[in-house]
């Protein structure tokens, strides 16, 4: 018997979207977004601190299917793209499915459906359900003694504090990924006094992030969207060179390690450049890419220090050398736990398994997207998903058209509930262990992309394989009830 599938996805970011717009595309209309958040975008919408940019070039940080002409820079800033997600979600008719400030606590598969439990008391029923809740989601706040000391300002970046205006006072920022370098860029010309605490150094790639845009280019992609759309597939095809240099040894690691390392040479005090040497190699943390910091850095006004920090103090930081350094303003860089996905959220699977039984040992899925013991659930851009190496949106969409074939055979009456088989995960993951072994995120650096068991959570393969992997569900690898 043919009947409707009914969706619900969590999460209205970036691969939220994605999901919402590929099932619209393939003809299913019963779906539902909740988002936590008041406006779409995800990241993008959490994360306004000043000088936010993607270091991805903009005419390829983009759906595949929405392409845009007059990003203001060839690095987008942060504002930029979350204008484009809420484009491109109105311009494909998925606002109306979202519902926003709807954050889901609980999820539970009982009776062969999801039954969704929300912070505001909704209850929603779905067939399937999809977490797109993104990886660097929760802030990591690190436990610093005394933070609740300090007399000023102090917060996570991805709660930034807009009534705080930085310009002429001491401001820290704890933390040295890549938000710490944005936020040295964009604070460093209107402090008075700038401290970066640095507790590893990290490899800097200078490129031209702060290139505007030029009108023509605009106005030349306005009038020829076949020439935008040939530019990100160019750029698609060629950013096959980030897992050229991710996966395994070879001459295009060695080359853009080399450059890395000449980059500090831009650093002209040698004391300076040697506090800001990290003892790993390039690319085996997340790549940070800026093409201000190394000016930056050497300001007058910047001081980089590495001394441990001992605890927060009502006046600014004590470090263990006893120096109470003093500030206004105090931010923490320290990212994400990336590996809490959908969690702190209460899913229940089939026989009232809990994701966190099931990830007790760690985090694991079958190809990013399915979960032995979880029928009829995915996640986007779940674990060992390729952040850093591979499209993301690509990824996404991708994704989509996946779980886009098990609605298919719901419609059509062929199953009722799909479940990835163990056998078929502890394959997939076996494959993953073998491929991380070779790539640099394996080199020795800590790491975010590493879990608590210090396992690397990305994705050891190309594109072109993971297109392969996620082009039809593989009957053998699912157990189905009709
Ligand atoms: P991150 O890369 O995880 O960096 C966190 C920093 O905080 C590290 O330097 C870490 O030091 C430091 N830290 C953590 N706890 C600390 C503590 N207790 N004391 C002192 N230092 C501490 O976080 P992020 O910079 O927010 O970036 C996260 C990810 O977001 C990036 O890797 C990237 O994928 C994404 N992002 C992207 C863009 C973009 O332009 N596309 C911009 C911003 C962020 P250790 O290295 O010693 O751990």
């Amino acid at each position: 018997m043919a009947r409707e599938p009914k969706v619900v996805i969590i999460g209205a970011g970036m691969s939220g979207i994605a999901i919402a717009v590929t099932l619209k595309k393939a003809g299913f209309h019963d779906f539902t977004v909740l988002e936590k958040g008041s406006r779409v975008g995800g990241v993008w919408h959490w994360n306004t601190y000043p000088g936010l940019t993607c270091d991805v070039p903009s005419l390829l940080y983009r759906y595949t299917f929405a392409g845009k002409p007059d990003w203001s820079h060839f690095f987008a800033k942060g504002p930029d793209i979350q204008r484009y997600h809420e484009d491109v979600a109105r311009e494909h008719d998925v606002t109306g499915h979202i519902r926003l400030n709807t954050e889901v606590t609980g999820a539970r598969f009982e009776n062969e459906r999801w039954h969704v439990e929300t912070a505001g008391g909704d209850r929603f029923e779905a067939d399937f359900l999809v977490a797109a809740t993104g990886i660097l989601h929760h802030p990591r706040v690190p436990d610093i003694p005394g933070m609740a000391d300090f007399d000023g300002p102090l917060f996570h970046t991805a709660r930034w504090d807009h009534r705080v205006d930085p310009r002429g006072k001491r401001v820290a920022v704890i933390g040295t990924g890549s938000t710490g370098v944005q936020l040295t860029t964009a604070l460093q010309p209107i402090a008075k006094q700038f401290s970066l605490f640095q507790r590893t150094a990290q490899w800097v790639i200078p490129a031209p992030t702060r290139l505007p845009q030029p009108a023509a280019l605009t106005a030349l992609l306005r009038q020829a969207p076949w020439l935008n759309q040939a530019i990100f597939d160019a750029s698609l095809r060629a950013s096959r060179v980030l897992t050229d240099i991710t996966l395994a040894p070879g001459p295009a690691r060695t080359l853009a390690q080399a450059y890395a390392r000449a980059s500090l040479r831009l650093i002209r005090d040698r004391r300076l450049r040697a506090k800001l040497t990290p003892d790993y190699e390039p690319f085996c943390k997340r790549q940070v890419v800026s093409g201000e910091f190394h000016r930056a850095v050497q300001r007058k006004n910047v001081s980089v220090v590495t001394e441990e920090i001992e605890r927060i103090v009502p006046e600014g930081i004590r470090t263990a050398d006893g120096t109470v350094h003093e500030f206004d303003v105090i931010a923490l860089a320290t990212g994400f736990q990336a590996h809490n996905y959908m969690r702190p959220m209460r899913l229940t699977g089939r026989d009232g398994t809990t994701i966190d039984e099931a990830w007790e040992n760690g985090t694991f899925a079958y190809r990013m997207t399915a979960i032995p013991g979880f029928p009829n659930f995915f996640t986007v851009l779940g674990p060992n998903s390729p952040i850093g190496s591979v499209h993301l949106q690509y990824t996404a969409e991708h994704t989509g058209r996946y779980i886009v074939s098990f609605l298919r055979r719901f419609r059509r009456g062929e199953l009722t509930t799909a479940e990835v088989t163990e056998t078929a995960t502890k394959e997939f993951n076996e494959q993953v262990r073998t491929a991380i072994g070779p790539t640099v995120w394996n080199t020795g650096c800590q790491s975010w992309y590493l879990d608590d068991s210090g396992t690397v959570d990305l994705w050891p393969f190309d594109r072109k394989t993971l297109t392969r992997m996620l082009r039809e569900p593989d009957p053998e690898h699912y157990t189905v009830t009709v």
